[in-house]
């Protein structure tokens, strides 16, 4: 009988999902991760394909899941992540949330495994309190174009909820804030892929809105401690992981231009409907009960991000998704 403990990572092929299956093969798991690649990139995970304590599964975790050996713990990160991605395929969005999250509740309670969900800053929506703690509600359009993922993931927190309560599920939830790192993909129109790659290639970058809006950027490293940290703990409401270093994404477009030494211009684009204005976590419960933050400043992350994407391929800087 195998000894070492075992964990299914789903969204395994995606940015968070890779740099998870990293952290938990070096922690000595075996690691069964899951990906249907709607999102992900295979090469996120080509360095592990040999790995002994490695195998992968390519299955959309909205159909039933069947695992044959025993699993100790579930991380659950499939889903789009992004705005465009999402709302280039919204039902898939919602159904990884809600189907996809009770098929693997369904597989947690049969293996008798905790589970860990990844839920997002926005299920604060457009926030009304700042910065926001765990306590609040949140201010989310159910009908407008990001509720999709929103309620997606608001229904991920309750199912997830209603399984620890009814059934007694071990589980965990982690409210994630803006992360970034190598293996995002340059073209998910997420706003440091977006600026970087125009950078990159030249073009003006383009700020939405008046570019006053607000976020809070946690370098991955970072936030995969946070959740390493989540999982062994023994709390199980949702906790805020995310570096509460706030800026303007304008100030934001500015660093890049710098980092680049570039020269070019930033040209104004309307603000998506919904677009958050404000958004900085308050990470007091992740200090208290994890003796968690982050520790990774800007500068530093985003240049290790920069020369992630400086490493490219022509062809993977000029491709076009949207
Ligand atoms: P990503 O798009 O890079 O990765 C998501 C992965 O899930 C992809 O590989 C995709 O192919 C896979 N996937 C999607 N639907 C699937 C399905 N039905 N079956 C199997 N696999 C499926 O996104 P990410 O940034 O790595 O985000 C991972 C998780 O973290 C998501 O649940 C996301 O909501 C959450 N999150 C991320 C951030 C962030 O800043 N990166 C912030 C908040 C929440
Ligand atoms: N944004 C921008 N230009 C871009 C892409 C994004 O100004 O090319 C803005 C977007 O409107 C939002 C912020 O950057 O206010 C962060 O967007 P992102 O898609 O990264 O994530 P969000 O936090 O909105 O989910």
């Amino acid at each position: 009988m195998n000894s070492k403990k075992s964990i299914l990572i789903t969204g395994a092929a995606g940015f968070l999902g890779s740099h998870l299956c990293d952290r938990f093969i070096r922690e000595g798991f075996l690691v069964i991760g899951m990906d249907n690649f709607i999102t992900g990139d295979k090469k996120n995970i080509s360095h592990l394909e040999h790995h002994s304590n490695f195998r992968f599964i390519e299955h959309d975790v909205t159909e039933f899941i069947k695992i044959d050996e025993n699993l100790d713990y579930i991380l659950h990160f499939a889903s789009p992540a992004s705005p465009i991605d999402y709302l280039k395929i919204p039902i898939q969005t919602l159904k990884v949330g809600s189907l996809g999250t009770h098929n693997l509740l369904g597989l947690a309670k049969a293996k008798r495994a905790r589970i860990l969900v990844a839920s997002t800053s926005e299920v604060y929506g457009d926030p009304l309190v700042h910065p926001q703690p765990e306590s609040y509600f949140g201010n989310v359009n159910s009908i407008g174009p990001r509720g999709v993922y929103d309620e997606a993931k608001r229904f991920q927190e309750s199912i997830t909820m209603a399984y620890h309560r009814f059934h007694g599920l071990d589980v965990r939830i982690v409210r994630i804030f803006n992360t970034y790192g190598p293996r995002m993909r340059l073209n998910d129109g997420r706003v440091i892929p977006a600026f970087m790659g125009q950078v990159l290639r030249g073009e003006d970058l383009t700020v939405f809105g008046d570019g006053l809006q607000t976020r809070s950027f946690c370098y991955v490293d970072d936030q995969i401690e946070g959740i390493f940290r989540l999982l062994f703990s023994d709390y199980s409401y949702p906790i805020n992981i995310g570096n509460p270093n706030e800026t303007t994404i304008l100030d934001f477009a500015k660093e890049i231009i710098s980092l680049g030494n570039s020269t070019q211009k930033i040209v104004y684009k309307p603000l998506p409907q919904n677009d958050p204005l404000q958004r900085q976590p308050d990470i007091t419960l992740a200090k208290k009960l994890l003796n968690w933050q982050p520790k990774i400043h800007r500068e530093q992350g985003m240049k290790i991000t920069f020369d992630y994407f400086k490493g490219l391929t022509q062809e993977e800087l000029y491709k076009k998704e949207h």
